[in-house]
């Protein structure tokens, strides 16, 4: 009898506890604490430059990779620091899935073995023909399979944007991550694409926690149903001015500021 497919995983809640950030001396983050609850999607909003992606990398210890980041504060995935001496990035990665602004799929590899390659990375093993049942679910996830199910072999870098981006959600979901981080994934993209991808969000959500950066307010309202603020004036370090539910944020924010960033006028 084959294997099991592997079980999906149930989405788990984040939670940021008073996260500093600095790279070298300069501090760009200041004590940011935030519950990402599970199962829903969470939008980060915010002018350039005031720390959305450093808190997003944090989130899954991307910033490890860079010899000048530090941090401080905590990281809860279901109640568990992910800081934790002892706790591995790989394990980490594997349960904290991450979708970039411009879609990375490996160039030269098959559609496939792109959707599979995170399982060698994590150390993930499937069998032969586990595989293809977890390559056809993932690509159905992310909403790409009636596309490219005819062309699995083809090369990654033969899709649109848009799909690409597609393609590397389905990467992303095939260690079946409790949590994903979208910095930015609709940005380089058209209209249509933005649309599939926003759909995919709606469809996952019940299953994977997401959190979202997006400079698309009209965006962070359809997707989202909570929302953060980040702010950094005059060179101080980012924060979050205000988060809450989406539907507060954009029709009676508490802050003066929010209102003036959700309206446009800076
Ligand atoms: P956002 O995503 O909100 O635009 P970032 O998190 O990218 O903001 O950046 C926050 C601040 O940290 C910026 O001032 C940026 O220049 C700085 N920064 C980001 N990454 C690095 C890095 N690798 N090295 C040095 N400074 C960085
Ligand atoms: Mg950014």
């Amino acid at each position: 009898m084959p294997p099991p497919a592997p079980s999906r995983s149930a989405p788990a809640s984040l939670e940021a506890r008073a996260l500093s950030a600095w790279f070298g001396r300069r501090k760009v983050l200041d004590r940011v604490s935030l519950t990402m609850p599970a199962a829903t999607v969470t939008a980060l909003i915010g002018p350039s430059g005031c720390g959305k992606s450093t808190f997003l990398r944090m989130l899954n210890r991307m910033h490890e990779s860079v010899p000048s980041a530090k941090l401080a504060g905590e990281v809860l995935l279901a109640g568990h620091d992910i800081y934790e001496p002892g706790e591995r990035v790989t394990h980490t990665r594997k349960r904290i899935g991450m979708v970039f602004q411009k879609p990375n799929p490996f160039p030269a590899m098959s559609i496939a073995d792109n959707v599979t390659a995170g399982l060698k990375l994590t150390g993930t093993r499937v069998s032969r023909s586990a595989k293809a049942d977890l390559i056809e679910r993932c690509l159905s996830r992310a909403g790409l399979w009636d596309e490219v199910k005819d062309r699995l072999s083809s090369p990654g870098s033969a899709l649109s944007g848009g799909q690409q981006q597609r393609l590397c959600i389905a990467r992303s979901l095939a260690v079946e991550p409790e949590v994903l981080l979208m910095d930015e994934p609709c940005s380089a993209l058209d209209p249509t694409s933005t649309y599939r991808i926003e759909q995919t969000i709606h469809e996952l959500a019940p299953e994977v926690t997401i959190v979202i950066v997006t400079h698309n307010m009209q965006q962070a309202a359809r997707v989202s149903q909570q929302c953060a603020f980040f702010l950094a004036s005059q060179g101080t370090p980012g924060v979050i001015v205000e988060s809450g539910d989406t539907n507060q944020i954009f029709t009676n924010p508490g802050d003066e500021r929010t209102a003036d960033y959700v309206n446009g006028r800076f």
